[in-house]
């Protein structure tokens, strides 16, 4: 397969098109973003230990038989994916209550959210990713009722088999993010799925070791996703 040009450059990933019309590859870049692109940081080997977990939990997800775009990893900070038509939607599940629930609903961050609850997002920086309903999505067509029921149910699939996985690791799965595109006819997990897009909270201190490290300006950012990536057992040579 051969690389060609840049497709799109998002904030920490840039994706490129192939000589084969159903393949991308993504550039796990070391640029490190938050309040919608308004604090960036280059953070050294942050693109490798991404593009090295990203691949690790795509694998773990596939096996649990959920569609995903994943291939196989290229290079340190390249991988190969499905070509995916993106719904403009990010899918939140959230274990404790952490980050935009707190203020939105004054709700106490460390809370136990028991059953875990669902949020759908439109994907627009230009209107800060405003939180929205099902009725939206199908009102406005980002998605039609097959795919927002699907959404909804991957998604917490996905709960399933990563919580018990992270828990294994010593490790809370707080909440994460996920988005998806459709493949010739077929839902599938797309974008990547890394300490960026998730919260993980160590099981017996809860010190933080996801993005809210850069976002909190608490330091060691890499190093605590290369500690997530080194107890799940990540290969990151
Ligand atoms: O900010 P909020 O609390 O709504 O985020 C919920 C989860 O979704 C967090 O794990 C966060 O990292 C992730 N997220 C993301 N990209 C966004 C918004 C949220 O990865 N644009």
């Amino acid at each position: 397969m051969e690389k060609r040009e840049e497709l799109y450059a998002g904030k920490a990933k840039s994706v490129y098109l192939t000589d084969d019309p159903d393949k991308l590859i993504l550039y796990f870049r070391n640029d490190t973003s938050a309040f919608d692109g308004e604090k960036i940081e280059q953070l050294d080997r942050k693109g490798e230990v991404n593009n090295k977990f990203n691949a690790f939990i795509m694998q773990k997800i596939a096996e649990a038989g959920i569609p995903t775009h994943f291939e196989t990893l290229l290079s340190a900070q390249e991988s190969e994916v499905k070509k995916l038509d993106m719904l403009p939607v990010e899918c939140v599940v959230r274990n404790i209550a952490a980050g935009s629930i707190c203020k939105r609903l004054g709700v106490k961050e460390g809370m136990d959210i028991n059953p875990p609850t669902f949020e759908f997002f439109l994907k627009n920086d230009e209107l800060h990713d405003p939180m929205i309903n099902e009725y939206h999505i199908r009102s406005f067509g980002w998605a039609n009722e097959d795919q927002v029921k699907a959404m909804q149910s991957l998604t917490f699939k996905v709960n399933d088999v990563l919580k018990a996985l992270f828990l294994d690791a010593g490790l809370l799965l707080v909440d994460y993010k996920l988005e998806f595109g459709d493949f010739h006819g077929e839902l599938v997990l797309g974008d990547e799925f890394t300490p960026d897009g998730c919260r993980l909270w160590d099981a017996e201190t809860r010190n933080k070791l996801d993005k809210d490290r850069f976002r909190q300006g608490l330091g060691g950012v890499v190093e605590a996703y290369e500690e997530v990536a080194h107890r799940l057992g990540v290969d990151l040579s």
